[in-house]
């Protein structure tokens, strides 16, 4: 009797908790677009932080109201916060943490009291897609790849209990086996659930991600020492994009150190396009507002 309504009742605890709050876990699946969100809206996000001006920005941006989506990079922090759960990766990987960034936990605590949004986007910024290699042309492994989200989830979760949990794939790179991977791997902090309940996305992006040159894009390509494009020069292709993305979708950024050497142009970038959505009567909502398909 016990042994047949135990499952019974755990099935139907689990299914009512799913039924309650804004935010379900539907686990890690295709890419979601800002496709069907409403005219004359977008969501803010930023890639591979933290970055010397990743706290300004996030001030800001909590003076305007705005909820955005910092998706973070694991090793940025100092390790005794975010220890490797794997060998990291190698300047030429996309990314990497190539620089000397030793951010530590009161960048976290910063952003969550401004209440923005804590993505994962793995530990060492490796492409994740099945087949990938590392910079002395290796596959990365299975166990590899399970870690890069796990570990940094892991540490995301530990500190900050209440974060939400979305996942962008570095490079937005990804495909079905990949998935199929994440979402049958168990966590090995929380045995309770395996990545596939624990996050939403992939999150990708339909806006910023536009052709630049010199092999890099969007805000990236902008500061490239060889494209060296003025803030005002780099807002307009944003807005450009913004209008011919039919005026909706998902906005990257980037706040990662290697961007621009200060975080000074992105800081500013960023308060430009805020001001022109203002002035154009945008609204900018929350990655939590979109329907993630599942
Ligand atoms: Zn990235």
């Amino acid at each position: 009797m016990t042994k047949l309504l135990l499952p019974a009742l755990a099935g139907f605890l689990l299914a009512a908790s799913r039924l309650c709050g804004a935010v379900q876990p539907s686990g890690i699946h295709n890419h979601t677009y800002g496709i069907e969100m409403a005219d004359h809206t977008v969501v803010l996000t930023l890639d591979d932080g933290p970055g010397p001006m990743t706290v300004p920005i996030g001030y800001y941006l909590y003076t305007k109201g705005i909820q955005a989506t910092f998706f973070e990079e694991g090793c940025r922090y100092s390790r005794d916060l975010a220890p490797d759960p794997a060998p990291p990766a190698k300047p030429g990987d996309i990314g990497s943490c190539d620089n000397d960034t030793n951010y530590n936990r009161s960048v976290l605590y910063a952003l969550n009291s401004y209440g923005h949004i804590l993505g994962n986007h793995t530990q060492n910024h490796i492409l994740m897609n099945t087949g990938a290699t590392d910079y002395c042309g290796n596959p990365y492994s299975n166990t590899q790849r399970i870690a890069e989200v796990l570990g940094w989830g892991s540490n995301l979760q530990y500190l900050l209990p209440a974060h939400h949990r979305y996942y962008r794939s570095p490079g937005f790179s990804w495909d079905a086996e990949t998935a199929a991977l994440l979402n049958s791997a168990w966590d090995p902090v929380d045995r309770t659930y395996s990545i596939y309940e624990r996050y939403r996305g992939p999150i990708s992006a339909d806006i910023g991600d536009f052709y630049v040159g010199n092999g890099e894009n969007g805000d990236v390509g902008c500061w490239n020492k060889n494209n060296d494009l003025s803030v005002s020069a780099c807002a307009q292709m944003f807005i450009d994009d913004i209008v011919n993305n039919g005026n909706r979708g998902i906005i990257i950024f980037h706040d990662r150190p290697v961007t621009a050497p200060d975080g000074k142009s992105e800081y500013a970038l960023i308060q430009q396009i805020v001001t022109w959505l203002e002035e154009n009567d945008f609204r900018i909502v929350s990655l939590d507002s979109l329907p993630i398909p599942q």
